[in-house]
């Protein structure tokens, strides 16, 4: 198609640049172009279907097709398709879902923010953690620590957050004062023969070796995923979040609780802070919080953090932060209706029960010769790749083995994505069981096709 004059293919390359792409690759190689979804599925503009078992970027939870959605932004549209909440302006829209967001949240909240991304949100919380530092007095206490493999998005602040190499190389980041600990990732890291309890000790001694060496006194937050999605769908071990609090509380720095991927249903409770038993600070939420229908997202904030913050406010004159979209009455619309179709629909019961479902059926692939760990809760899960157990090794080249299994289950009619030799799943929160069982088939193909491709 790409070298059919004029066709869609041919003007993306000419003219659009993509997110996350090898630019190269894709002149010579052509976009997948998306035209139409349905349910779990979206199809192409040659009318082939795919399971979209990744809900776009882990993002549509409601699917490609909830007309409530498409209803609520229409009548936000023609009441106020736009207005501001700067300089103490505000709508409805803002109001109530400000209102339902903090008395959702699974540990006391004072107030919601809005911004346009789970990078916006990422980056306003550390501007106000910023902010916050100066009006206690105590500018110094402005370095965040995140996690390697972690992500938090790709803005100058988030990207020196995000844990993950493409997010670094050649950006020239992390920026200073943004330090990195250790992953969760049992499997991959743990030494031989250590437990689980003994790994999630060394993590917290780590963390507070790293916390001493840069003084307690120069750290103002931790942020970490309750799951960590786009490093590959790592689960924490049992007590991994508890040891980690317990070291944060004892040097007096916040947590961040980054649930953009996990918020509103995808690991079986509203937030993922919920399953693991995080008591954070401030939360930052986005892609389901709208199904991705409209760009959209908050950040939730305890009076800890807000009080210092209003206060810095009122002696400035204002609190100078702000995005022309944050908060936007279309966006917030439809967050309102997609909050009303989880509860109305249940679906966290139907997460609980279709995700054990999904998990139990990728559970039984750690039988082929190729799948050596499989990982997940709720409905968010991965199998690690690899051609040797024993060692846990893939091909020569990290990600490799993942790139062309992601392959065979896009021929297969399955959108996957492979982080490194990850195989992701994330499907759509409204999946039935008889689609688990379709993907997890294809799943299967997919694999023995990949096994028989490298021999
Ligand atoms: N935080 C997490 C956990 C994410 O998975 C993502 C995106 O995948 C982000 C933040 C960044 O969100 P956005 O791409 O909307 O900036």
């Amino acid at each position: 198609m790409k070298d059919i004059p004029n066709s869609t293919e041919a003007r993306d390359i000419k003219n659009l640049m993509h997110p996350y792409t090898n630019a190269r690759k894709l002149e010579t190689e052509g976009p997948l172009v998306i035209e139409s979804g349905e349910g779990i599925y979206v199809t192409d503009n040659n009318g082939n279907r795919y399971l979209e078992a990744m809900s776009g970027l882990w993002s549509a939870g409601l699917g490609f097709s909830e007309k409530r959605l498409v209803a609520a932004a229409t009548r936000q549209m023609e009441k106020l398709p736009f207005y501001h909440i700067f300089s103490m302006r505000s709508h409805g829209p803002a109001v109530d879902l400000a209102e339902k967001l903090v008395n959702l949240a699974p540990v006391p909240m004072s107030k919601a923010f809005f911004t346009n991304s789970g990078s916006e949100a990422n980056d306003t919380a550390v501007k106000m953690l910023w902010y916050r530092a100066h009006a206690l007095g105590t500018p110094e206490k402005k370095k965040v620590i995140s996690r390697l493999r972690g992500y938090h998005g790709v803005t100058v602040v988030a990207a020196s957050m995000t844990g993950l190499p493409y997010n670094h190389t050649s950006f020239g980041l992390p920026l200073p004062g943004f330090l990195h600990t250790g992953s969760p990732h049992y499997w991959r890291d743990a030494e031989p023969g250590e437990s689980e309890a003994d790994f999630v000790a060394r993590r917290a001694r780590e963390l507070e070796e790293l916390i001493l060496a840069e003084g307690p006194e120069t750290i103002a937050a931790f942020i970490g995923e309750p799951v960590n999605g786009g490093g590959g769908v790592i689960v924490p071990p049992q007590g991994y979040w508890q040891a980690i609090q317990a070291v944060l509380d004892k040097y007096d720095i916040l947590l961040i609780a980054d649930e953009v991927i996990c918020g509103f249903g995808r690991t079986g409770n509203m937030f993922g802070t919920e399953t693991f038993g995080m008591k954070p600070d401030m939360m930052t939420l986005s892609k389901q919080i709208t199904s991705s229908y409209q760009p959209f997202s908050a950040l939730l904030v305890n009076e800890r953090v807000f009080a210092p913050i209003a206060d810095e406010s009122n002696r400035i004159g204002t609190f100078g932060h702000g995005y022309t979209g944050g908060g936007h009455p279309v966006g917030a619309a439809v967050a309102l209706e997609t909050l009303r179709i989880i509860e109305e629909d249940k679906l966290l019961d139907h997460v609980g029960d279709v995700g054990a479902h999904m998990q139990a059926g990728l559970a039984a692939l750690t039988g082929h010769p190729l799948v050596g760990e499989h990982r997940g809760v709720g409905l968010i899960a991965a199998l690690e790749l690899v051609t040797d157990k024993e060692t846990k090794a893939g091909l020569d080249k990290p990600g490799a083995l993942g790139g062309i299994a992601a392959a065979k289950m896009q021929a297969n009619g399955v959108i996957s994505r492979n982080m490194n030799d990850a195989l992701a799943f994330c499907p759509p929160m409204i999946i039935t069981h008889a689609e688990v069982d379709d993907m997890l088939a294809r799943t299967k193909r997919s694999l023995d096709e990949t096994a028989a491709e490298i021999g």
